[in-house]
């Protein structure tokens, strides 16, 4: 058949071409066979060669392989391998294999579970996940989940959420009266919070400056002695796993007393909350299941592919009206529409890989995957500080380390030349006025060999710094 015009005529031969999937499929295949032994870091050449795209948009159309090759011989080399084994830097999981394997199979369907009538099957694994992230968080029943990019977003609907309930309380409708002229809310949240908490915080128009700050203690949990009295004005947001020590607020004493003044609690456990999946560790996050709404990652501790965010919120009429959207060509239904729990209307189906990745590893496997995490990130402590000249500052709670070496100025530069090396990554950042390494263990594939390696890298990394 001939059709409309040439553009049309080659993309109906390349997808009819089998090579250009296959050389696809063939560049993940060895990108993964060589993950575990490559320098976690691209090279110096490396990072020249991605001057090769800069160019400016091709006048015609060019060969399908050829698109794909250029990526091959200058990105490939590019990547950071967050999926390998020895990334310990900021806190990036791997993915489980299942998990991309579904994700790869699910690129070719391109869903888009807006709308029940849209992805009838994103719309069933939306249904089936919430159940069991609720189960395995021991969340209250009435508990509803919205599919995020990531906890940043899951932060900003927990808090929007919030708002709402607030503020309709109140007797204000934030949907359509606004900010201006509203009731004025309390925002509360620990020293500590991470800055994806206060950029929800500006983006929904509380202004970062009206925070009331809560001290925080020597692992940043807040202090509970210090908290501001609460009221119904009040939005709380605690952190189940700070991002440099790890530690988590005390939710048992926290919520109650957020409960009995009627304030909203938000809990931002982006890779903390999946300690409540760990029987050794569950204690951890004791008392959370009282608080209003939880945003947590898939693609850091669960180890699911890039961008998978959840927000979890007991409120489902609050946040519903809080991402709220209308249209005379929307089609709702009887089943799940999950574009009413998150900002997005069109977003990818990036359920299909959580889904797998919960149905592949099972309640065990997740608790025992999580769980090595742990048990790397005390192997990792234990072993740096047989080594004279570093510290670690933190109680190892749950998957980070924290760093340093005799003063500032040697741990910033013991941190470059660990990063030149290539052989682990670890970044830095600042603890109590200190400068710090940081090293997070979220990657299923660290084994106690790649400890022993990155400790010494660390090791001979300092000797080279004397
Ligand atoms: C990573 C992280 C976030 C932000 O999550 P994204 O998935 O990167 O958007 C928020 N809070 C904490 C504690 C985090 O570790």
């Amino acid at each position: 058949m001939k059709n409309t015009n040439e553009i049309q005529n080659r993309m109906f031969a390349d997808l009819e071409n089998p090579a250009i999937f296959e050389k696809a499929q063939q560049y993940g295949r060895k990108y993964l066979d060589e993950i575990f032994d490559r320098n976690v870091y691209p090279t110096e050449d490396a990072l020249q060669d991605l001057n090769n795209f800069d160019e400016p948009l091709p006048t015609s159309s060019s060969d399908a392989i050829n698109v794909l090759n250029l990526l091959q011989r200058f990105g490939s080399p590019a990547t950071v391998a967050t999926i390998g084994s020895r990334y310990f830097g900021f806190v990036s999981g791997s993915a489980v294999p299942a998990g991309l394997a579904a994700k790869t199979l699910a690129t070719y369907w391109d869903q888009a579970p807006a709308m029940h009538v849209l992805s009838p099957i994103g719309s069933k694994l939306e249904t089936v996940v919430e159940k069991w992230l609720k189960n395995l968080f021991n969340l209250p029943d009435r508990t509803v989940a919205g599919f995020v990019s990531g906890t940043s977003t899951a932060n900003f609907c927990g808090i929007a959420a919030g708002r709402y309930r607030l503020l309709q309380r109140l007797g204000w409708n934030i949907n359509d009266q606004g900010m201006f002229n509203a009731p004025k809310l309390r925002i509360v949240t620990g020293k500590h919070a991470h800055s994806t908490v206060l950029k929800a915080i500006s983006l929904l128009g509380f202004g970062k400056s009206n925070i009331e700050w809560v001290a925080v203690d020597d692992q940043g949990r807040i202090d509970p002695t210090q908290l501001p009295s609460l009221d119904e004005r009040t939005i709380l947001i605690l952190q189940a796993g700070n991002v440099n020590s790890g530690s988590f607020d005390d939710f048992n004493r926290i919520c109650k007393i957020a409960k009995d003044a009627k304030a909203w609690v938000h809990i931002d456990g982006a890779f903390g909350l999946w300690a409540a999946a760990v029987s050794k560790l569950k204690h951890l996050t004791n008392g959370m299941e009282f608080a209003n709404s939880w945003a947590v990652d898939g693609h850091k501790t669960l180890n699911t592919p890039y961008d998978c965010g959840v927000i979890l919120c007991e409120d489902q009429e609050a946040i519903k009206s809080a991402l709220h959207m209308s249209g005379s060509y929307i089609v709702t239904s009887e089943q799940r529409d999950g574009m009413f729990y998150t900002p997005e209307m069109s977003r990818r189906a990036r359920i299909i890989d959580l889904w797998a990745t919960m149905k592949y590893l099972g309640k065990t496997g997740i608790d025992e995957m999580i769980l090595g995490m742990h048990q790397r990130a005390v192997q990792f402590a234990t072993e740096i500080k047989k080594i004279t000249g570093f510290k670690v500052l933190n109680h190892v709670v749950f998957n980070q380390v924290i760093i340093c070496c005799e003063n500032d100025v040697l741990t910033e530069k013991v941190m470059r030349k660990i990063q030149e090396m290539r052989e682990c990554w670890a970044g830095g950042s600042v603890w109590q006025d200190h400068k710090v390494i940081r090293i997070s263990v979220c990657s299923w594939a660290t084994t106690p060999k790649d400890i022993s390696r990155s400790v010494q890298s660390f090791e001979k990394a300092l000797v080279e710094c004397q």
